[in-house]
């Protein structure tokens, strides 16, 4: 069967930070920060654990409330939008997605639209959003503990996708998925970010994984934004200390497989 893929109806917001923060009685867990986020971009929020990165994405769909600032999502101020539309117009993927046990795949993927009242063509949505996601179509009926946890990260992109958002939200989205599974969904969802030509933030703490998906990535520390590079320019250096600290880890595990397989090749010889 061929679905029709209705690429056109999702086109990406720009997002606007301006003087953001955040506190949590004496942490300031967001301090001070403007951004400017180009409309398509495919941004990577990445940090050690406490940085700031999921008080900052969730200061975006309304989850958190700055403490001082604005955050506004194609020149509109989100404190105008009602949070309904607002999670309707943006796609929130988290770890360990949390589909719901008793209902139907199905039915998890369509709770959006069942929330908005949207009744027409509801199952042919979750057909399309099914092939989206690659998933086969007899997945429709199943329950959630009938699938991996792969085949649930899946659903949830599904689930996150099914209002036609322009937005995507990722908070460490694939960071429970054995590195396999982790990496074959991340190129797949890229290319689902190009296809439907999606904003897409993305927190991680895997710089690997960064460099692999973004465009652009933002270093955080101590809620602030330490460096603000192309993945070309990370790697290049001098962009800072707390970027170059990140860099290292995938640098030295590259360079200590391709010694391996030195060695390797020189046993053999
Ligand atoms: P990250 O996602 O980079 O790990 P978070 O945004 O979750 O960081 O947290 C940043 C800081 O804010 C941490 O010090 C954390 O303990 C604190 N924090 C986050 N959420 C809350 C909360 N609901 N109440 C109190 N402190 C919080
Ligand atoms: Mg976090």
């Amino acid at each position: 069967m061929t679905l029709m893929i209705s690429t056109s109806s999702a086109s990406g917001p720009a997002i606007s930070l301006k003087n953001v923060r955040r506190s949590y009685d004496a942490v300031t867990a967001v301090d001070d920060v403007s951004l400017e986020i180009a409309a398509g971009s495919f941004v990577a929020l990445v940090g050690l654990s406490g940085s700031g990165k999921s008080t900052m994405l969730k200061m975006i769909n309304r989850l958190v409330e700055p403490t001082a600032g604005e955050v506004l999502i194609a020149d509109e101020d989100v404190r105008a939008i009602d949070p309904h539309v607002l999670r309707r117009r943006i796609g929130y993927v988290f770890q360990n997605i949390g589909l719901f046990p008793h209902m139907t795949i199905s039915r998890n993927i369509a709770i959006g639209l069942e929330l908005a009242g949207e009744k027409e063509g509801r199952s042919e949505r979750v057909a399309e959003l099914l092939e989206l996601v690659e998933l086969p179509q007899d997945m429709a009926v199943r329950m959630p503990h009938q699938l991996s946890g792969g085949q649930q990260q899946r659903v949830g992109v599904a689930r996150a996708l099914a209002t036609r958002p322009g937005l995507m939200l990722m908070d460490e989205p694939f960071g429970a998925l054995d590195p396999v599974t982790r990496d074959s969904l991340a190129g797949q969802y890229k290319a689902l970010h190009e296809k439907l030509g999606l904003t897409t933030i993305i927190v991680t703490h895997d710089m690997a994984e960064a460099l692999y998906l973004a465009d652009r990535i933002l270093v955080m520390e101590a809620g602030q934004i330490k460096a603000d590079a192309t993945p070309t320019e990370l790697l290049s250096g001098g962009v800072g200390d707390e970027a170059e600290a990140l860099v290292a880890i995938p640098r030295a595990q590259a360079a200590h497989l391709i010694a391996l397989g030195q060695t390797h090749a020189e046993q053999e010889t």
